[in-house]
């Protein structure tokens, strides 16, 4: 049987709150930090179209000295491929689960 590598933010949402503690711990930017990233690109991507790069994920995490790379390799392995996909694929899972605590 092929063993697929889930991403962690389909299985957020099934973590106990001590999984999610780790979670967070393990994220290559402070919580606070991915969250601002997201409001971010929502209100970017309200008066403009994704073209379907990280421009505008790229721009904030430059402008807010990010760990770029790690964050982008931690994005785009949960589906975050591109600003629009950030927001669809991971925001939304992610602000179900924690906007509820
Ligand atoms: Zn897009």
């Amino acid at each position: 049987m092929a063993i697929l590598k889930k991403r962690e933010i389909d299985v957020l949402a099934q973590m106990t709150g001590d999984e999610r503690e780790r979670f967070v711990e393990s994220l290559p930017a402070q919580k606070d930090q991915i969250e601002a990233l997201f409001d971010f690109l929502e209100m970017k991507l309200e008066t403009n179209d994704c073209d379907h790069t990280s421009r505008f994920a790229m721009q904030h995490m430059m402008q807010n000295s990010l760990n770029f790379p790690k964050l982008s390799a931690w994005l785009s392995q949960n589906g975050g491929y591109c600003d629009c996909k950030v927001i669809s694929e991971i925001a939304e899972t992610w602000h179900e689960v924690f906007d509820e605590e």
